[in-house]
């Protein structure tokens, strides 16, 4: 993906440190008016909050639970704009949604985690929205299929809309426990080193399903650098129509915030520990794999030898020597014998497949 540096700017104070990630907050579902305007006045006036969310039109996994308030909350959300002064993001999820989201110049919007996952919408939702260069957040697809993420990305891309950023919500896993979404880290870690200039902002309350767990979460996105938090906020959260489980106060996501900033020189220096460490590690590594080097020229001039004579590459007795010495290496030393034997199976794997190629070569050399 080509995407320009820190495409997020059009919302002013992102800066990507892990002090100031972008802050998204609101109510799962817009409910009412005067829920909208309770819950955006006390955003604003704790002061971290850059944009609002709300759902208009909610995906339901079950028909007859609150599907949200539909046209009504567009209006809503525009006075909230003008009395309050926050823009506001909310999700779309076919073009009739895009067309009404840019009816009433929403500042932003999303495509959620049902809708990702089907290409055939985000294909509606990315042509609808073409030429309105409107900043776009796609969540993760349900499951953890990276390519339907940066597919969706793509699409969009191709529609030349490249303010783009991607939202980790979790996924869904029958060993999501405690959390409602498997976080699966590893998922963002592979999308930031494919689109590294796409900023990557947590959903900590789709993750946690539960509030008391979403300080941890969001911990964790601070620590691995994301660069923001969509966080569910309601002023009354149990008795929210919506995602009740997860949302909190206003008050508490200003506390919430205010631990993140003080943990983060604790992290920094945590961080230059742990990057000392990794130097090390890598020194170790280079080494490696300069023995490795070695152990392929012993190889490879082996296998010289073993095609001059004719003899065959793969010889049974001394596999099963290299293997038990190894391991029993390993245990005298307390390293997994299992962990140096499967090493050994796949460095013996490249030497057997090395030496083929020998023999082939010496092979047709003597035909010639
Ligand atoms: C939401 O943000 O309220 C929502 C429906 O999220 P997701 O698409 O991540 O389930
Ligand atoms: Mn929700």
């Amino acid at each position: 993906m080509n995407l320009p540096a820190h495409p997020l700017r059009s919302f002013g104070a992102w800066e990507g440190s892990p002090q100031k990630p972008l802050v998204i907050a609101g109510p799962c579902s817009a409910e009412s008016l005067e829920q909208v305007l309770e819950t955006a006045r006390a955003l604003k006036a704790e002061g971290h909050t850059q944009l609002f969310r709300a759902g208009v039109w909610k995906p339901r996994t079950r028909p007859g639970q609150f599907e949200g308030a539909g046209y009504d909350a567009l209006s809503w959300l525009q006075t909230m704009r003008q009395e309050v002064g926050l823009p506001f993001v909310i999700e779309v999820a076919n073009a009739s949604h895009v067309e009404k989201a840019l009816e009433v110049h929403a500042d932003a919007v999303w495509i959620g985690a049902r809708t990702t996952v089907n290409p055939f919408y985000v294909q509606e939702i990315a042509e609808a929205l073409k030429g309105t260069g409107i900043p776009i957040l796609v969540k993760n697809p349900i499951h953890a299929d990276l390519g339907l993420w940066l597919g969706a990305f793509e699409r969009l891309e191709k529609m030349g809309l490249t303010d783009l950023a991607a939202v980790h919500r979790g996924f869904f896993s029958s060993y999501s426990a405690p959390y409602r979404n498997e976080p699966k880290w590893e998922m963002s870690f592979e999308l930031r080193r494919q689109a590294p200039n796409l900023p990557i902002i947590c959903d900590p309350s789709h993750i946690a399903g539960q509030r008391d767990l979403i300080e941890q979460v969001a911990q964790v996105a601070m620590d691995i650098q994301m660069d923001g938090l969509m966080v569910e906020v309601h002023p009354t959260p149990t008795e929210a129509l919506s995602d009740a489980a997860q949302q909190i106060t206003p008050l508490r996501l200003g506390q919430l915030l205010i631990t993140l900033e003080a943990n983060a020189p604790k992290n920094l220096a945590l961080q230059e520990a742990i990057d000392q460490e990794r130097e090390k590690l890598d020194q170790v590594d280079q080494h490696m794999v300069e023995l490795l080097r070695s152990r392929m020229d012993i190889v490879h001039a082996l296998g010289e030898m073993k095609a001059q004579h004719g003899a065959s590459i793969f010889q049974m007795e001394r596999w099963f020597d290299l293997l038990q010495k190894r391991g029993s290496q390993a245990e005298e030393l307390q390293l997994n014998k299992a962990f140096v034997e499967e090493l050994f199976q796949l460095i013996h794997k490249y030497s057997v497949e090395h030496q083929m190629g020998v023999y082939t070569a010496s092979r047709k050399q003597r035909e010639e």
